[in-house]
This record gives structure tokens, C-alpha cells and sequence, in this order.
């Protein structure tokens, strides 16, 4: 077993060294766990060894015996982990390369009077049971702690990285370090809420300040980038590097090393949006792709600001990891984010504009709104899915990562799903399970993806195309100033929804979200044949008569008849639009209830084809070529590919209002 060099020789050697505390900046937010680290990056063992000063309150109005720590770094200590069983169950049977991690403490003490909690220290598996997983850890205090009450710890540590696979570890010199320290987790009226590390799902704390300074060889000098702002850069003449990190008001850090970084700096200025230095950390070979990041980021911050409000922090950082260590790509953490890139990358593939914005849209949705991601995932990733999209359709268009094949456009593989163009994932999974349980129920790694990143946004496209985008806008700004920098829960944006629109819209949630139900209206019948003159018994001059009234026995028009039906067990109000010839138009709005419903036009223009949803208002919609249909023995009836060909170039989204 390692054992950590004794903290105090690592602090006593920052402050010869003239690390002096820097004056703290204000928080946006009173802090419930705040962190001093001072550790030390070891890149031949692959280890961090640190020493943590952990000021913790107890903001419940209940005095509470016990603290519980996350210790996520143990998800990597051998396969009987909750994280590397379910890696292994859920994941198609993907093998994860074998390369382990671990976290161990080596002091664990009150700071008031040096009292030693270690031999308290027992591992809890609250979510599985299973008594092998080690990322859950429970220690007895010896007095409560009580409400509006604060607790300071003395934690030492030890932990060893894996090769990158997920998330967080090295390659080679290079290092992503993150769910690396002894973290606290939230105390709720309710208890602890302190989840295991999963294989689908990350992560929930509660806000605080960081000062970490990070020691390691010379080699690293300007190479290290962290959560929040650089305080200062030391050299000893021994040759090796301190640099120190702080930042208020956040709720995780995590850091990179890298002696290959090239670092390039940017700052994004938009009144009312933020005033953020941007520091890339790029690998040499992806230099030229440098300004697209760049760009990618300023978009997103000012197309994030502008629906969710200013970012707040002075600085956001970018890492791009090297060939071979993709597995910490696409990560967001507290003001930093890793996107990561190709050697080639055609623009139209959006890598790695896609990915950088993706992360980017995380220090909304998770950064500023914590909302819980163990058990409503799709707060974060659903909600920054269906924003990404919008913000990279202002960005860069439409058409984006998509190549046209006789009018079938076929999305070209990148790393961010694009659910609200192609919802064949969502649609795959669709029954496999509802949303709205925790991130490690779904039967599936792929279902997990498909519903709370997929069904999430299509579900969210879909009410905003229903009450209208202003409306939607409304709804996340009121959420997301109302939330910011606390737990909001799914409810609580149902209810500034609700608040916006004037109507209780939990209905809406409860048919999208909770349910694993599917919508799918569907033309099933189209007919219009030239009228044919009535037959039988008519009244004339009082009379019954055989044979209808010379007005009637005119050939004249067409009798056409239009069947739209309910296949799924979902049901939205949808429109309904029949279009004959000569330009009349006639457009009907349904609440979608029954099961079916009929149009019929007698001696009208002839019908040249009926479409329901025809503005794809419903992004829900599991099949959209049954959406449309021309009447048969019409010459020009289409396959079903020309048909959805047709209704791809009516994508004029209406954002008007419809009942219900
Ligand atoms: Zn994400």
C-alpha cells in the first residue's frame, strides 16, 4: 500500500516557496463544501498524492453523526466494482482495457482536534449492495453536526490513475485527472445522497471554493490546466513546478497535464453574456484546428448566455487529449471542459465543433443548474443535447454534418448525437425503458444513451415546437435564473413551463418523459375519384322520384376520403394538412385522443396528398414516412422515400401556438 508523504512537508514547501494565499474573490454562491488541495503528480507511477483541507456545513435543519465521501477513483480497482461490473453487463460485452485506479486514504482526521476518523471508516453500497465496491465511504463523527454547523477536515490521499478508458487517467506523459480527491457528498432533508460510480452516469456535489495547487516536474512548466483561474506558476531550482488554481462557486475541479500542450488564449466579450479568457490546451498536431474551437466556444457562450443567462466565471479552459486517449474526450467539468479532435477532420463532420459546444453547453446544465445526474441524467445531458442542436444550427446551419442522397440525408457518424435531425437511436430503444429512473437502471449503455440524450431532446423539440419557441425560451431562462447554482429537479422546470405558458404542461411530461410509450400518426388511406352522380329516391316538386335532381346529376369534382390514425400509444396534438389541386389548402387541428380520425370533401378539387404533422412539429414521431400519403391510382404516387423527400422539403418549422 502507498502511503502519502505527510501533508504538512508539501504545504511547508509551498509556502517557502512563496505560494502566498491569493485574496479571495467574492462566491456567487455561500459554500456548502469548499476544497484546499495541495497534491503532487507523480507521471512515472501514475499517482496524485494530495493533502486536503475539507470545510463542510451542514446547510439541513437536521444535526447529522455521519459524513459520507465519494471516492470514485475505486470504480477502476478491480472488476468486482459496481462501475466494472456494470461496464461489463451493460455495454454490449465491450471489454474495457485492463489498466486499474484506486483512491486511498491515508489520514482522515477533524482538524479542530487532530481526532482520527479512519477506524470509523466502513464502505457502503447504497445502490446495488454489492459489498465489493469501494467508491462509497461512510465515516463516524464523534459529534453531530448540526444545522447552519461547519466541519473541518485533515485528508490525505493516494490516488493512482489508469490508462484512459473513461473519463479520467493517462496516456503516456499525458494526464486527465479528474474524480481524483476524497469528495463529500450532498446532504438532503432526507439523508445523504451519496450514489456509487456507475458505468452510465456521473456525477452531483454541492458548491464550494477550490484552491488546489498542483506540484509536478519541471517538464509540465505552463502545461497544466485546471478548473478555474492560474493564481501563480513557481519553478524550484530543484526543477519542479507548483502552480495553483483557485475558483469560487463551483461544485468539482479537475486538471490536465501534458508536456506536448500547446496552449493558445482567446477572450469572448459579449455585454450581458461574459467576459471569459479561453485557453486552449491543443496536442501540436491539431494546432490547425485551433480557431474552430475557438469559434465553437464563443458560440456557445453566446448562444448558452443568450437563452440561460451570463456565464459567470472569468475563464474557461478547453482540452484537446492526445491520440489514444479519446476516453477523456467530451467531459465537462467546473469552467473546463475536454473535447478533443481528429487528424483530419473535414468541417462538415463537425469534429470538433460539435463536441466542443456539446461540453461547452454542460456549464449550464450540470455546471450552474447541479442537477442531480445519477438520478435525472436527463437534466443535464437531454437538456444540453436539445441545446446543442439549437446552437449549432444558428452557428452553422442546418445541414450540417449531414450528406443528401436522393433527397435522404444520412447523418454521418460524430460524437455528439444529433437526435432532432435522425431519431433512429431514440427510436430503436424507444420501449426498452421510460426516462425518469436513475442513470444505472437502464437495461442498456445504448438505452441510456438513446433516451436521455435522444428521447430527451426530441421530447423537448417537440413541446417547444407545440407551445412556441418564445414561450420555451421563457420557460429556460425562468428555470435556469431561478435554479442557478442549486438542485433543481425535473418537476421545477415542468413548473416554470407551466408558470410561462399559463397551463399546467405536466401532462406533456408525464406522455414524453415518464413513459416508454411511443407517438406515431399515420396516414393510413388517401382516396379522391371524380364524383359520381347519387343513385336512388330523391324528393322533387314533393315527390319521390327516381334519380337525383338534375343539379346533382352533373359529373362535377372529386370525392376523396383521408384516414389518419394513432399507432402509438402516445397522443399529441397534431395538424393535419390535405392539399388539393388548384392551391386550396385545408388544415385541421387534432388533439390526437382517439384513435383515429376522417376527413371527407365531396364534389371538392381533387386531393393531392394528406399529411399529418406536415410542420414536424412532433419530433416524437417514431416513423415520419407513414406521415404522409397521395391518393391511390394517382399516377404520381410516390414510394414512401419520395414521399418523405417531399415532406423534408416542407421543414418550415411554424411555431404558432395550437390548443389544448
Ligand atoms: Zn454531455
Amino acid at each position: 500500500m502507498l502511503r502519502a508523504k505527510t501533508p504538512g512537508a508539501l504545504l511547508a514547501l509551498a509556502a517557502a516557496l512563496g505560494v502566498s494565499p491569493a485574496a479571495a474573490a467574492r462566491p456567487l454562491t455561500p459554500p456548502i463544501a469548499s476544497y484546499e488541495i495541495s497534491c503532487r503528480l507523480d507521471p512515472e507511477k501514475k499517482t496524485v498524492t494530495g493533502t486536503e483541507l475539507l470545510t463542510w456545513t451542514n446547510t439541513t435543519p437536521h444535526a447529522v453523526a455521519a459524513l459520507r465521501l465519494h471516492l470514485y477513483l475505486n470504480a477502476f480497482r478491480n472488476t468486482r466494482s459496481t462501475f466494472w461490473r456494470e461496464r461489463e453487463s451493460r455495454h454490449g460485452g465491450r471489454k474495457l482495457a485492463e489498466s486499474w485506479g484506486s483512491i486511498e486514504l491515508t489520514r482522515l482526521a477533524l482538524s479542530s482536534d487532530g481526532t482520527d476518523l479512519l477506524p470509523t471508516l466502513r464502505y457502503l453500497s447504497p445502490d446495488d449492495d454489492n459489498p465489493d465496491d469501494r467508491t462509497v465511504a461512510e465515516v463516524t463523527l464523534p459529534r453531530p453536526v448540526g444545522p447552519s454547523q461547519s466541519i473541518v477536515l485533515n485528508v490525505d490521499f493516494v490516488s493512482r490513475l489508469p490508462r484512459v478508458s473513461v473519463r479520467s487517467g493517462y496516456k503516456g506523459d499525458f494526464f486527465l485527472v479528474a474524480q481524483w480527491f476524497p469528495k463529500v457528498g450532498v446532504l438532503e432533508e432526507s439523508g445523504w445522497n451519496c450514489h456509487q460510480y456507475h458505468a452510465s452516469s456521473e456525477f452531483f456535489a454541492d458548491f464550494g471554493d477550490y484552491d488546489v495547487t498542483i506540484e509536478a516536474p519541471g517538464r509540465y512548466k505552463g502545461k497544466i490546466g485546471a478548473t478555474g483561474a492560474r493564481v501563480s506558476e513557481r519553478e524550484t531550482s530543484d526543477g519542479r513546478v507548483f502552480v495553483r488554481f483557485r475558483q469560487e462557486s463551483v461544485h468539482d475541479f479537475a486538471w490536465t497535464a501534458d508536456p506536448d500542450f500547446r496552449v493558445l488564449r482567446d477572450i469572448f466579450r459579449e455585454p450581458g453574456i461574459g467576459d471569459v479568457e479561453i485557453l486552449l490546451f491543443i496536442q501540436p498536431e491539431h494546432l490547425s484546428q485551433a480557431e474552430r474551437h475557438f469559434k465553437a466556444v464563443k458560440a456557445a457562450l453566446s448562444g448558452y448566455g443568450r437563452v440561460l443567462g451570463p456565464y459567470p466565471y472569468p475563464t474557461l479552459t478547453v482540452v484537446d487529449p492526445p491520440w489514444g486517449a479519446r476516453g477523456a474526450g467530451g467531459m465537462e467539468y467546473p469552467t473546463f471542459i475536454t473535447a478533443g479532435t481528429s487528424l483530419v477532420a473535414p468541417s462538415p463532420l463537425q469534429d470538433p465543433e460539435g463536441v466542443t459546444v456539446h461540453e461547452f453547453g454542460h456549464q449550464y446544465f450540470y455546471g450552474l443548474l447541479a442537477s442531480n445526474e445519477f438520478e435525472e441524467p436527463w437534466l443535464d445531458e437531454g437538456f444540453n443535447t436539445y441545446m446543442t442542436d439549437r446552437v449549432l444550427k444558428a452557428t452553422y446551419g442546418d445541414d450540417r454534418s449531414y450528406v443528401s442522397v436522393f433527397g435522404i440525408r444520412f447523418p454521418l457518424g460524430i460524437d455528439v448525437h444529433l437526435p432532432l435531425d435522425d431519431n433512429r437511436r431514440y427510436f430503436a430503444h424507444a420501449t426498452d425503458d421510460p426516462l425518469g429512473i436513475p442513470s444505472w437502471k437502464y437495461r442498456e449503455g445504448e438505452t441510456y444513451g438513446a433516451l436521455v440524450y435522444d428521447k430527451t431532446a426530441l421530447a423537448l423539440a417537440t413541446i417547444e415546437r407545440l407551445v412556441g419557441t418564445p414561450a420555451m425560451d421563457k420557460a429556460l431562462r425562468l428555470y435556469a435564473d431561478r435554479w442557478r447554482f442549486r438542485h433543481p429537479r425535473t418537476r421545477d422546470f415542468i413548473a416554470a413551463l407551466s408558470e410561462i405558458t399559463g397551463k399546467d404542461t405536466q401532462w406533456l411530461f408525464d406522455r414524453t418523459f415518464f413513459s416508454s410509450g411511443v407517438v406515431d400518426y399515420a396516414v393510413i388511406e388517401a382516396t379522391s375519384v371524380p364524383s359520381e352522380p347519387p343513385r336512388g329516391f330523391f324528393e322533387k316538386d314533393g315527390r319521390l322520384t327516381l334519380g337525383p335532381p338534375a343539379a346533382l346529376a352533373r359529373p362535377r369534382g372529386y370525392d376523396s376520403r383521408v384516414t389518419v390514425v394513432r399507432q402509438g400509444d402516445i397522443a399529441l396534438p397534431v395538424e393535419i394538412l390535405l392539399r388539393f389541386e388548384g392551391g386550396h389548402n385545408y388544415r385541421s387541428s387534432w388533439d390526437g385522443e382517439a384513435r383515429w380520425k376522417r376527413f371527407r370533401v365531396e364534389r371538392g378539387p381533387r386531393l393531392l396528398d394528406a399529411v399529418v404533422d406536415p410542420d414536424e412539429k412532433i419530433l416524437l414521431d417514431a416513423d415520419r414516412t407513414n406521415n404522409g400519403r397521395r391518393p391511390e391510382g394517382d399516377p404520381r404516387a410516390a414510394s414512401r422515400w419520395t414521399a418523405r423527400a417531399v415532406f423534408w422539403l416542407q421543414n418550415l418549422f411554424d411555431f404558432a401556438t395550437v390548443a389544448w
